[in-house]
């Protein structure tokens, strides 16, 4: 499981200023205005937390940014996930119909060597998104009336590099691993047994049984 679990983040190092837990967030989680539309999608009070904490050191990316700038169209991937993406099975296909396969095979890339070079203990990504999705994305274009909208398992194609080079992934919607988390960081951090994961919420395990 590409999530860590308790076992995993309690047998990590201990944390401090000097020795800080690397984070590598997804861009717009950190608050910066890359996202499609040039927004940040939103805030996410539990990430900020994260980052900010002083036995956290954060490095950010915005690998859709990389390749195509802002703003931009909106990408999804045909025929697959971010692993079929990286084993040449699915494509990466925007609102317009316009293949950027390549460019998010070259964002995957540039993300990975951002968590490689710093030395990432875990990545914070943005949920559903084509690059950055870690548990669930659209299947095929999400651009279409609610009621037709249809989503996959599988992590977005920068997510899925992330996830073969062994780094430990997470999203912004993992509250009961996130509370481990600051748990570990922070030993009287009282730990909050009503939070879940994104894989255990009703919409989930409904959707994808
Ligand atoms: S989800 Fe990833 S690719 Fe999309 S805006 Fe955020 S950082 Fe950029």
């Amino acid at each position: 499981m590409f999530i860590p679990s308790l076992e995993e983040i309690q047998a990590m190092p201990d944390f401090t200023p000097d020795r800080p837990m690397r984070v590598l967030a997804s861009a717009c989680l950190a608050g910066e205005p890359c996202g499609v539309d040039g927004t940040s999608y939103g805030e996410y009070p539990e990430v900020l937390k994260l980052i900010n904490l002083p036995n956290v050191k954060h490095v950010r990316s915005c690998p859709e940014q990389f390749s195509f700038g802002i703003p931009r169209r909106m990408p999804d991937i045909h025929g697959g996930n971010g692993f079929d993406v990286l084993d040449g099975k699915a494509r990466v296909i925007t609102d317009h119909g316009d293949d950027w396969t390549e460019g998010f095979l070259k964002a995957a890339q540039e993300m990975l060597q951002i968590a490689l070079v710093n030395k990432v203990d875990l990545a914070v990504l943005m949920n559903m998104s084509a690059a950055c999705g870690t548990l669930f994305i659209s299947d095929g274009c999400r651009m279409v009336p609610q009621e037709q909208r249809k989503y996959q398992k599988g992590p977005g194609v920068c997510a899925a590099l992330l996830i073969r080079n062994g780094i430990k992934v997470i999203s912004q919607r993992d509250y009961k691993t996130l509370d481990f988390i600051f748990k570990k960081l922070n030993p009287q951090h009282a730990l909050n047994p009503s939070l879940t994961d994104l894989h255990e919420i009703d919409w989930y395990l409904n959707y994808f049984r």
